[in-house]
């Protein structure tokens, strides 16, 4: 026979607080409560199993009848109390209580067990009649609420027109003979407006209740909880009876909740509010202002009320007794619910506090600090992707903010602005001191400059490893990408969103953290790293196997990179050090010279440029390991797409602008993905490599000579086969040689020739090609897009709408597939190990900073994981947490 109820006394516990998916978090709780000597009211749990059992079957099972009514009566004989009893009855509480908290989604009934007969024996055992129908009262509101599914309304007009009668502002202040009249108002109302007589048999009561809570497992607001939090539909609720204790008894009593420590900040004070003869419910419903327990919880508002400490002195020194025996129990800060019946303190719940992502760094540090719990015990305690939170200023919206769209939650932050439809209105404001918003269909290389000068980013188009989404990460900059439904006009300068229409010099607010767009300055709260954050990223790295490097491609970046504690940059897009003005324009001279000579003529003036990027960066790395990527995307990128822009083009290389155009349209392509990029133009433009080699070497040799220490590693993009990386390794070699020959001191730089495998053909046949390099590193990006066939910059436009109808689990671009890319990278890891034993292997793709992604890197043991500098501190964490998950 399957046990479908768990008792929870002081004297007989069947649950422990492991229990958790048996008897949610609230019943597990309780029993645990109990077994370690608190004083908790009796009762019993019904088990999750019966919640899905019901849900099953629209009814409850006779066995788990049968259960409850033999666990109702245990609860009749410990405490001495019968339900419905007219001489010495048993009240009852129904709560929910699911494995994982659900605040405020499922319901809950007090007072259970009160009718006619009932209200008068309690009015005389108590001594206080006013009690007794102040209960009476509350349950008829709440059972019709939650139970009986009447429109509360109906109730509380009721209530506050007898008040307003009366002229009575507190429900305090209503006497005995105001309850007894609006008991039978609510009775002749509920009669009247929905035609329902209210159940005055206690046990019908109880079993309705029970029922309503079960079903309250389904309602609709707690699916989307459940949607929105990624909580299984299938995991059920457990129902909690328990034996009433008053907080409404009279002045002697209270009602109140607290946490061990402030959950906003980590600090450790203990507070919480509490209200005098009250129950739980008045200290949510915001009816009555709370007063402070003590005088570390007061603040400006409750400053003038009396604490619990000044009062109920007694109780308030049981229950600090409590709270510190709670927190060496659970060895984490607790959020508590209290009520004092008549002087006597009873816990009605405990858990582990919810606490922002600053409150969950301190009070982990401390815990370690105080001894309680181990490094690796704290390390696990923090959600790394809750360091957004503190490297990220967040919008704090208002009730009355206009929710304008929903896109990709592409780089994380929020930032408010005018709209910018163009990179050169985006610089022309930042230049005048206005924030601003850069809207695009979709980015590209040429918005660079104003995706500098602007305070984030908004495009209608493209994935989480579009152009836009790659780039605003690296800088560290507010993006929500591929908002669909936005339709960006770039001519007229609109936006339409539903039926609203946007123009310039409106503003908007955006945030990349969730994807959210909204209408106007909606108020934002700034980003602040805390002393915790410093030693919880030192603690992390005692435990951590993996190397952090970042993707960085200028000084800048990599100095914020280091700060954040990178070790080395794993991916250097050396493209992204062409989109300055001057350096584009013989960037394009480059692409349009028609011989090997003017193409050499023309690299010859980007040279110096790049060369004074790889010095900055070396001198930034001290010595560190520098990734730096071959030229990678197709020509026609840099190309000019404006036309003033192709004008003035033409007039500098002295051509046509039909010819420019000409060449325009030769370099397009149906995939430029697809295409001719990669490794395919150093094999076709061999002197782009040879320049960017020369480059990389000479900046290289003139740090060494100046005492700082560099470690390049050069990368080949977007290989398939061995012979290509033979191939462009051969010209790489051939210009090193060249170099050697000019310079014989660099001999003594230590370089390192290696590919990314992003292609799966290059991941299958990864032992050949790892005989020939140095290292791989995994551009999931593409290998992502290679794999499935969906081109990262489309895939924004289905990607939700499989998700949301569970075709895919998630979006692979954001998360490694395990089962397919993954595959491939495990494969390509082991085999390429075999090609060379002392292959270096890391990842560079997006993933490379994403938690989940990373636990698999350490699991198939990648040396190192590399991402966007403001994801290095996340990726620390992630990587301590996978090594000792491990
Ligand atoms: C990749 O493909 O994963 C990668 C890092 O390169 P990019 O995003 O520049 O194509
Ligand atoms: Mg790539």
């Amino acid at each position: 026979m399957n046990k479908w109820t768990y008792f929870f006394s002081q004297k007989l516990t069947d649950g422990r607080k492991e229990m958790k998916d048996l008897l949610g978090g609230k019943g597990a709780n309780l029993a645990e409560m109990c077994s370690i000597g608190i004083n908790v009211p009796p009762g019993f749990t019904i088990t999750t199993e019966a919640c899905l059992s019901y849900q099953e079957k629209n009814e409850i099972d006779a066995e788990i009848k049968s259960q409850i009514e033999q666990y109702l009566q245990k609860l009749e004989e410990v405490t001495g109390k019968k339900l419905g009893d007219s001489s010495n009855p048993l009240l009852v509480s129904v709560r929910s209580g699911a494995a994982i908290s659900m605040p405020g989604m499922m319901d809950t009934v007090l007072n259970l067990g009160i009718n006619d007969q009932v209200v008068e024996s309690i009015s005389q055992s108590t001594g206080n009649p006013r009690f007794a129908w102040d209960s009476y009262r509350r349950f008829i509101e709440m059972y019709s609420d939650v139970v009986l599914d009447i429109n509360s309304s109906i109730l509380s007009v009721s209530l506050e027109d007898y008040k307003a009668d009366k002229g009575i502002e507190e429900d305090t202040d209503l006497t005995q003979e105001d309850l007894q009249k609006l008991v039978k108002l609510y009775k002749d109302r509920l009669l009247q407006e929905a035609g329902v007589s209210f159940p005055t048999n206690p046990e019908t009561q109880l079993w309705l209740a029970i029922e309503a809570v079960f079903k309250s497992w389904s309602n609709p607001r707690a699916v989307k909880y459940r949607e929105l939090n990624n909580i299984p539909h299938q995991l059920g609720t457990a129902v909690n009876i328990q034996s009433m204790v008053f907080g409404n008894y009279g002045e002697d009593s209270a009602t109140g909740v607290c946490f061990t420590r402030d959950p906003s900040t980590g600090e450790k004070k203990f507070f919480g509010e509490y209200l005098i003869n009250a129950q739980g419910e008045d200290v949510v419903a915001g009816t009555r202002t709370p007063c402070p327990i003590n005088n570390d919880s007061k603040n400006d508002s409750n400053e003038h009320l009396k604490t619990l400490n000044d009062v109920m002195p007694d109780a308030y020194n049981n229950l600090v007794e409590v709270y510190q025996k709670l927190e060496a129990h659970y060895l984490d800060m607790q959020d508590i619910e209290f009520t004092i019946e008549k002087g006597v303190l009873f816990l009605l719940q405990t858990r582990n506090g919810k606490r922002t992502a600053k409150a969950a760094l301190k009070i982990a540090v401390d815990l370690v600090n105080e001894n309680v719990i181990s490094e690796k015990e704290a390390i696990l305690r923090i959600d790394p992707n809750s360091l957004n939170q503190l490297l990220h200023p967040r919008i704090n919206p208002g009730p009355n903010e206009i929710f304008l769209a929903q896109g990709l939650p592409a780089s994380p932050g929020a930032a408010s602005g005018v709209l910018a439809f163009t990179a050169e209105e985006a610089v022309e404001m930042a230049e005048n001191g206005i924030s601003c918003i850069l809207v695009r269909q979709e980015t590209s290389p040429e918005d660079i400059a104003g995706m500098v000068s602007s305070s984030g980013i908004l495009t209608s188009r493209g994935g989480m490893t579009s152009h836009a989404a790659v780039v605003a990460r690296g800088m560290g900059k507010p993006c929500v990408a591929g908002c669909s439904s936005a339709t960006i006009h770039e001519s007229t300068k609109t936006i339409n969103i539903g039926d609203r229409e946007l123009k310039s010099g409106d503003t908007i607010t955006i945030e990349g953290s969730s994807g959210k767009v909204y209408l106007g300055e909606v108020p934002t709260e700034e980003a602040n790293l805390t002393e915790e954050f410093n030693l919880m990223m030192e603690i992390a790295d005692r435990h951590r196997v993996m190397r952090v490097r970042t993707n960085a491609d200028t000084p800048v970046d990599v100095a914020k990179a280091i700060s954040f504690g990178a070790e080395g940059i794993g991916l250097c897009r050396t493209e992204h050090m062409f989109f300055d003005a001057e350096r584009i324009l013989a960037v394009r001279e480059m692409i349009f010279a028609n011989t090997k000579e003017n193409r050499e003529h023309a690299l010859e003036k980007i040279l110096p440029f790049q060369k004074k990027d790889f010095i900055g960066i070396y001198k930034k790395l001290k010595g560190l390991p520098c990734n730096i990527r071959l030229l990678d995307p197709p020509l026609h990128e840099f190309l000019p797409t404006l036309e003033k822009d192709q004008e003035g083009l033409a007039k500098k290389i002295g051509v046509e602008v039909s010819e420019v155009k000409n060449r325009m349209e030769n370099l397009q392509e149906f995939n430029p993905m697809l295409g001719h990029r990669g490794c395919r133009l150093g094999i076709t433009y061999p002197e782009i490599y040879q320049f960017q080699t020369r480059a990389i070497m000479e900046a290289a040799l003139e740090c060494y000579e100046g005492g700082v220490d560099v470690n390049p590693e050069i990368m080949v993009p977007l290989i398939a086969s061995a012979e290509e990386f033979i191939e462009v390794k051969k010209i790489i070699l051939q210009e090193i040689n060249k170099l050697k020959t000019e310079y014989p001191e660099i001999e003594k730089i230590n370089y390192k020739i290696g590919t990314m495998i992003e292609i799966p053909r290059a991941a299958i046949l990864s032992k050949s090609i790892a005989a020939e390099a140095d290292f791989f590193s995994f551009g999931t990006n593409d290998l992502t897009q290679t794999t499935y066939g969906i081109s990262r910059d489309d895939g924004g436009k289905f990607l939700p709408s499989y998700i949301e109808r569970e075709v895919f689990p998630k979006d692979p671009f954001s998360h490694l597939d395990r089962d397919g890319v993954g595959y491939l990278v495990k494969m390509a890891t082991e085999e390429g190990r075999k090609g060379n034993s002392k292959l270096h292997v890391g990842i560079c793709g997006e993933h490379g900073g994403d938690p989940e992604s990373i636990e698999f890197c350490q699991e198939i043991n990648l040396e190192y994981v590399s991402c966007s500098p403001f994801r290095v501190p996340i990726a620390r964490i992630a990587a301590a947490q996978a090594a000792i998950r491990k």
